[in-house]
C-alpha cells in the first residue's frame, strides 16, 4: 500500500490499479521497492498477544460433526434410482475430510438466467438450508454461486428437492453455463457492452444438460470492459466488452485457465456484435467437439492445436 501510494495513479481513475503500476516499474523494480518496505518495517509492532490469536483460532474451529459411517454407498443407490439427481450429485457436491460429509455448491446459473443473482426470497431460503443442514455456515464463492459446507450425504436428496423446487437446483457447477458474468453496462457506469445479456443468450443456448456434460469442464467469463472484473482473461473463453465505433461489440479470448497451469486467454480477433460472438462460440465448441482427443478437457485441445483452428471457426461465417 505504502509503495501504490508513493508510486501509483491515484490522481487518474483508470489508471489507478496496481497492475498498472506493476506494468509501469517492471516486475524486479516493484518487488524491490516492496520488500525493501519489508525490511524496514519494526514488525514485532504488529505481534499480537497470543490470547488474542487464541481467540481468533477459537472462531475457526471445525463445527461439531457427528460421527458418521462413510454414506457413499446409500447415496450411490439414491443415485441410482434418480438419474437427476444423480448429475446433480455429480457436478454440484464435493467430497469432505469428514465421513458421512459433503459440501455442495448451489448453482445461481439457471438456464437463460442471470449469472450470480438470486432473489430475496431465494436468500432467505439458503440461510434456512444453511442453519438447518450446514451449522449455519454458506459461502458466495467468486463463481457467483454459494457454498454449503459441511452437509451430511444422507441429507442430500431432500435438500436437492428443495432447491429444484426453487430455482436452485441446476446442475451446471464448472459447466460451460457456469458463466461468470460482471455487471456491465446495464450496472457500471464503467462499461463499454453489457455483459449480461450476452451472459443469458449463452446459457439459453446451451441450456441443454446432456450437452454440457458432454463438453465437460470449460469455464466461460465475460467482462463489460478491460477492468476484468469478470475475469475474461482468466477463462478458457474470454468475452471482453469493447466499444467498436459507438457500437456495443465484443471480443473472444481463448486458452485462459486458473488452474495450477494458470495462463492467460489470447485475443482471437476483431471484435463482433452480441448475436455473431453468440454464434462464434457455438462453432469454437463444435470445432472442440470434433478434434478432441478421447479425455481431452477444453483448455488442453485448445493448447495442442493452438488458436488456428478455433479461430478459424470464429470467424466462418462473419
Ligand atoms: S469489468 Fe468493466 S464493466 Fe465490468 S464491472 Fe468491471 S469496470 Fe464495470
Amino acid at each position: 500500500m505504502r509503495i501504490y501510494n508513493e508510486y501509483g495513479r491515484r490522481d487518474n481513475m483508470y489508471k489507478a490499479r496496481i497492475k498498472i503500476l506493476v506494468q509501469a516499474l517492471g516486475r524486479e523494480a516493484f518487488l524491490e521497492k516492496v520488500n525493501a518496505e519489508f525490511a524496514a518495517m519494526d514488525r514485532s509492532r504488529y505481534r499480537l498477544p497470543a490470547e488474542v490469536v487464541d481467540a481468533i483460532r477459537a472462531r475457526f474451529g471445525a463445527p461439531a460433526f457427528e460421527t458418521l459411517a462413510d454414506g457413499s454407498e446409500a447415496l450411490a443407490a439414491q443415485c441410482r434410482a434418480d438419474r437427476e439427481f444423480a448429475v446433480w450429485v455429480g457436478t454440484n457436491t464435493h467430497p469432505h475430510k469428514q465421513p458421512g460429509y459433503c459440501s455442495l455448491t448451489v448453482s445461481c446459473k439457471p438456464a437463460g438466467g442471470i449469472p450470480g443473482d438470486a432473489t430475496a426470497e431465494q436468500m432467505d431460503l439458503l440461510a434456512d438450508l444453511a442453519d438447518q443442514y450446514s451449522f449455519g455456515e454458506l459461502r458466495i464463492t467468486h463463481m457467483q454461486n454459494v457454498v454449503l459446507g459441511h452437509v451430511r450425504q444422507d441429507r442430500l436428496f431432500d435438500i436437492w428437492q428443495v432447491l429444484q423446487a426453487n430455482g436452485l437446483g441446476t446442475a451446471n457447477v464448472g459447466l460451460l453455463t457456469d458463466i461468470i458474468a460482471c455487471p456491465g453496462l446495464d450496472y457500471c457506469s464503467l462499461a463499454n457492452a453489457r455483459s449480461i445479456p450476452i451472459a443469458q443468450k449463452l446459457s439459453a443456448r446451451f441450456a441443454d444438460n446432456t450437452l454440457q456434460q458432454e463438453i465437460g469442464q470449460l469455464r466461460l467469463n465475460i467482462s463489460g470492459c478491460i477492468n476484468a472484473c469478470g475475469h475474461h482473461h482468466a477463462g478458457n473463453i474470454g468475452i471482453l466488452g469493447v466499444d467498436k465505433r459507438g457500437e456495443e461489440a465484443f471480443q473472444i479470448t481463448l486458452g485462459g485457465s486458473t488452474g495450477d497451469d494458470a495462463s492467460v486467454g489470447q485475443i482471437l480477433g476483431s471484435a463482433m456484435s452480441e448475436d455473431e460472438t453468440v454464434d462464434a462460440i457455438a462453432r469454437i465448441i463444435d470445432t472442440y467437439l470434433v478434434r478432441r482427443n478421447p479425455g481431452e478437457r477444453f483448455i488442453e485441445t485448445c493448447r495442442r492445436l493452438g488458436a488456428a483452428p478455433f479461430k478459424d471457426a470464429a470467424y466462418a461465417t462473419v
